[in-house]
């Protein structure tokens, strides 16, 4: 018997360190000198300072309105946004497909633009869907979501704010929100309230700080 135990013990451990290694795939975007330049370029005029890497303080979920992972991922793959004038291009850590699968864009502490005001504390996760602003992401995509996030966390635990891209206003009360460049801003919708309310209650006792939904 004590031996069985043991055995299940050791499988325990075994699977607990796997899926930590299968949590996600990495499929980096393109990363050159160029792109630290442009970064340079919009973290001193948006936040006054040079932000190469961040110290995740926050998440932000966001939907992508369009495409499919691998289109999204082409997209953000572009070091220049195509339609600014050779600015830096949109893109986040992470993009969630519909069935859950993960992929990791960057290492985690690198700067991505993604929500205006937040980009140079917060790593942002994107979610396939949201077509026409609906709320149709998946359960599987909330189940992804609440394990990378437990991971992020648990790596970074100066993580102290989990909100969705729609609760940016609501978010200020964090005091994390930077932004030099006065009416700069885009209203969202993105991820919806049910996938907020969704990771909030699975997430909450974990000591994270949400917003109400
Ligand atoms: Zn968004």
């Amino acid at each position: 018997m004590k031996k069985f135990l043991i055995i299940c013990a050791a499988v325990l451990m075994m699977n607990s360190s796997a899926f930590a290694e299968e949590l996600f795939i990495d499929k980096f975007i393109s990363w050159t000198d160029h792109r630290d330049e442009l970064i340079d370029e919009y973290t001193l005029k948006h936040y006054g300072m040079i932000c190469r890497e961040i110290t995740p303080q926050a998440v932000v979920v966001h939907w992508t309105a369009f495409g499919t992972l691998e289109s999204v991922w082409r997209y953000f793959y572009a070091e220049e946004m195509p339609d600014d004038e050779g600015r830096l291009n949109v893109a986040s850590q992470f993009i969630v497909d519909r069935d859950g699968t993960i992929w990791r864009l960057m290492p985690e502490n690198k700067f991505a633009r993604h929500a205006i005001g937040y980009n140079h504390c917060a790593i942002g996760i994107e979610n396939v869907g949201g077509y026409k602003g609906r709320e149709d992401l998946t359960e599987a995509q909330l189940e992804a979501n609440v394990r990378l996030i437990k991971y992020l966390h648990e790596k970074y635990p100066t993580i102290k704010y989990v909100f969705g891209h729609y609760q940016q206003g609501k978010a200020r009360a964090s005091g994390l929100f930077i932004e030099n460049i006065p009416g700069y801003y885009a209203i969202k919708t993105d991820p919806g309230k049910k996938f907020m309310s969704g990771l909030r209650e699975q997430l909450e006792e974990d000591g994270l700080t949400f917003y109400d939904p």
